[in-house]
């Protein structure tokens, strides 16, 4: 028997085939927990109970305030079970307790009570004026699509999750969500917190935790799904697309990144540099968004590098748990691997990280050095480096010189991704126009990593298909139908029209 179950229609329950798998502390490596392994069928259940919550079910009847005070009760229940969810999400992920606390937990909350106000506020139905034909009258009516699938990777497992559950609720969709293996604790947490409150009709919200093989493809193919939603690896991301395009359903990505935080010569260098730790080590740089190239003007470069070597030394590595931790592991050593490996790459393609390139050896006892790995910064790297281009996801800088605005633009757009970037300057009209050319969904100026359901997410490029958040995040949910109403019931046009047909005019 698990010990998280998943939901579907209404029930926690065991997957149809009674395995489970574990998941662990990386910090410890101790075992947390055994979770409900779910393989094809408990998805293709979780999709029919959500097909028929949708088809046959109150949930998409309901108006946009009803629905909207449904999921302002989750947001409170996210918000009086905080704790326990904010030691689960660093427990099963290895983010910090800080970060779990002021920003993933109150993140989901916060998209909940957005999603809420999206249902109660937007209208379903827009009237239109000026018809071409003189006796109809036209509206539109923005319905939910149906079915939504959500598929979610392990950096960010509950706002990741929040983001796909609540825009969908709140558009009158019913949902069937996917956790990441390594971090499918908060998300399953979260669906027995929402069951055990009764707040939704049976089969509105199902959670499926198991492989992307076999629960991921079930819910990305499946011809009864309306839509599906994924956050993850671009390359995972075009085979959603490939999946998806059995039955043409819509798609949102949020995909990879590999953002660059631009740093003009009229900066505050302290600020500056600041902004870039932040910006690349949060979470160890586990994070789609993280300005991973700094790139830094000629005139400031030494001066800046050594600002950023200085600083970084300061961070500290520590059980998540702890208040006092920077940072904590990464979600698994498999993932400090893949690190060792770019660090690798990186020392034959530009020479020697100035701090780094190494796992801690001051660790506390009791912790696991495997899965921990020191903020590394390379210095000097060219653009077209392989440290430069591909996404490590993982606590390393490159940190790339230029001369004159235009480089750095050219520099920051030389990417196939465009999830994100930064400008850090002390002219906020000069660092406004340098934005306007990066061709990325999002620019922070003299700030990073500041994201807030009122405003769209998403990439351009390689970095993904559609925004989430914002009134965008929620207009994807729904679809527009076209009402022609021609007031003259007894069907003269008809006859005109058919006269047209047949040429008796
Ligand atoms: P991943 O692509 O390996 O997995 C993401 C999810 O997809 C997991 O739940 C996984 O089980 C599932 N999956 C795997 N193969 C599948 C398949 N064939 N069919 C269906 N589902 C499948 O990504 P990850 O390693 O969990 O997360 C890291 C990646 O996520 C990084 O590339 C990062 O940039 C990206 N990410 C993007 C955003 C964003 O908003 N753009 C946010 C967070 C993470």
């Amino acid at each position: 028997m698990a010990d998280y179950k998943m939901l579907i229609d209404g029930e926690l329950c065991d997957s149809a085939s009674g395995e489970t798998f574990a998941t662990y502390n990386p910090a410890t490596g101790e075992k947390i927990a055994d979770v409900a392994k779910g393989d094809r069928k408990d998805a293709e259940r979780a999709v029919a109970a959500a097909r028929r919550a949708f088809d046959e079910g109150p949930w998409p009847k309901m108006s946009g305030a009803e629905r909207g005070a449904k999921l302002r009760e989750i947001a409170q229940l996210i918000a009086d079970n905080s704790a326990e969810l904010s030691e689960i999400e660093a427990r099963d992920g290895g983010g910090t307790i800080r970060k779990a606390m002021m920003a993933d937990i109150p993140g989901a909350q916060s998209a909940f009570e957005w999603f809420a106000q999206m249902a109660e506020t937007r209208p379903d139905r827009t009237d239109l004026e000026g018809s071409p034909f003189p006796v109809s009258s036209n509206y539109v009516l923005f319905e939910p699509l149906g079915v939504c699938t959500g598929i979610v990777p392990w950096n960010f497992p509950f706002i990741m999750a929040s983001w796909k559950i609540a825009p969908a609720l709140a558009a009158g969709n019913t949902s069937v969500l996917k956790p990441a293996s390594f971090t499918s604790l908060s998300a399953l947490r979260l669906a027995q917190l929402i069951n055990d409150a009764d707040i939704l009709p049976p089969g509105v919200l199902n959670v499926v935790a198991g492989p992307g093989g076999t629960v991921g493809e079930e819910l990305a193919g499946n011809p009864m799904v309306d839509k599906t939603a994924f956050t993850g690896s671009t390359e995972v991301g075009r085979r959603i697309m490939q999946l998806a395009s059995g039955t043409v359903k819509p798609v949102t990505l949020e995909l990879g990144g590999k953002s660059a935080n631009i740093v003009l010569d009229d900066a505050d260098l302290d600020q500056a540099a600041a902004g870039v730790l932040w910006g690349t080590f949060m979470h160890g740089g586990q994070v789609c968004e993280s300005g991973t190239r700094a790139l830094v003007h000629a005139s400031i470069y030494d001066e800046f590098v050594n600002l950023l070597v200085e600083r970084s030394a300061k961070i500290t590595l520590g059980d998540p748990l702890d208040m006092a931790s920077d940072l904590g592991p990464l979600v698994d050593p498999s993932q400090v691997e893949t690190v060792e490996r770019y660090v690798a790459l990186g020392r034959e393609e530009v020479g020697e990280p100035l701090i780094g390139g190494h796992k801690p050896t001051d660790l506390a006892d009791g912790l696991n050095p495997d899965s921990f790995y020191r903020p590394t910064i390379f210095a000097g790297v060219p653009n077209t480096a392989r440290i430069a281009q591909e996404e490590i996801f993982g606590p390393v800088l490159s940190v790339i010189p230029f001369s004159t605005d235009d480089e750095a633009i050219a520099i920051a757009n030389d990417s196939i991704y465009g999830l994100a970037g930064g400008v850090q300057s002390g002219n906020l009209e000069r660092a406004e126009a340098v934005a306007a050319r990066m061709r990325t969904g999002t620019v922070w100026i003299n700030d990073y990593h500041l994201i807030d359901p009122k405003r769209p997410f998403g990439g351009y490029k390689q970095s993904g298909i559609g925004r989430e958040l914002g009134t965008q995040g929620y207009d994807i949910y729904r679809q527009a139908k076209h009402i022609h109403v021609n007031p003259e019931t007894a069907g003269r046009d008809n006859h005109f029209h058919y006269a047209l047909l047949s040429g008796e005019i």
